[in-house]
């Protein structure tokens, strides 16, 4: 799942062009598509949240969201992309050195000035993994949501950014957190610093990336996410999960707990 953790690993990973000229490149998707990226020298990949952003030497920006089913991908010099993959890509960027970065099922590509990043960007929370996060600030941010439960408010992009459906749950079960549980009578401050530290170690951590439990069996590598109906690691009791529709007309998130080590307050 495309989460914050993913983006940052992501964008380190794209820094190995950084400094390399566009040769010949164009954006296929979005407003911008048919624009032309060549002669752009990549300057920099820089990350908030789940946005990627891509910038060239002549102040302009590549902003990009992989939302579901977007990816990136780096091919050698004279090594095609499958066709079927190819049909995929919203940008091509064929480097001068003989490599191509493409962009491929991108949702959101948007190309703009980088001085004009924060119109994009504005919106969003402090992001998890910055230097400089400020657990208390966010923790304010978090009091402040009117969302109904704390899941819903993890989740929302405008609170803290980088958190997506896998953390959610995964943090409310570390926390003993039942997902729908009032923002109020959460406790924000550790929770988010406990988010910013398993998002860090999922991060930056080789064969660590998005395993919660330290384990890496089958079916094992997280608490709650994708067992319902199995026996909670901690306790045994049944998982359960429920599926939410949160933003209409997009797919419903599932949420996953142990009634046990997750007990909804009573209200
Ligand atoms: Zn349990």
């Amino acid at each position: 799942m495309p989460e914050g953790d993913s983006v940052f690993r992501l964008a380190v990973r794209l820094r190995q062009v950084d400094g390399a000229v566009v040769h010949q490149g164009e954006i296929r998707g979005g407003r911008a598509a048919g624009l032309r990226l060549d002669g752009r020298r990549v300057v920099g990949h820089a990350t908030h949240g789940k946005h990627l952003l891509t910038r060239f030497d002549d102040g302009s920006t590549l902003h990009t969201h992989m939302r579901m089913q977007g990816s990136w991908t780096i091919t050698g010099a004279g090594r095609r992309l499958p066709a079927s993959a190819a049909r995929g890509a919203r940008v091509r960027m064929g480097l001068d050195d003989g490599r191509t970065v493409w962009g491929l099922d991108l949702p959101v590509v948007e190309h703009l000035r980088t001085a004009d990043e924060p119109l994009v960007l504005g919106h969003l929370g402090p992001d998890l993994l910055h230097d400089g996060f400020d657990v208390h600030a966010a923790a304010d941010r978090l009091r402040a949501s009117t969302a109904p439960t704390i899941r819903e408010a993890l989740l929302d992009q405008r609170v803290v950014a980088g958190l997506g459906n896998l953390w959610v749950n995964e943090l409310c079960f570390l926390r003993g957190l039942h997902p729908a549980t009032p923002v109020s009578a959460a406790d924000g401050e550790p929770l988010l610093a406990l988010a910013r530290r398993m998002l860090w170690h999922s991060a930056t951590t080789p064969d660590a990336y998005q395993t919660t439990t330290g384990r890496r069996g089958k079916g094992q590598r997280h608490w709650v996410v994708g067992r319902a109906g199995r026996p909670c690691l901690r306790c045994a009791t049944a998982v359960q999960a429920a599926d939410h529709v949160d933003v209409a007309g997009s797919p419903p998130r599932r949420a996953w707990w142990c009634p046990r080590c997750q007990p909804l307050p009573a209200c």
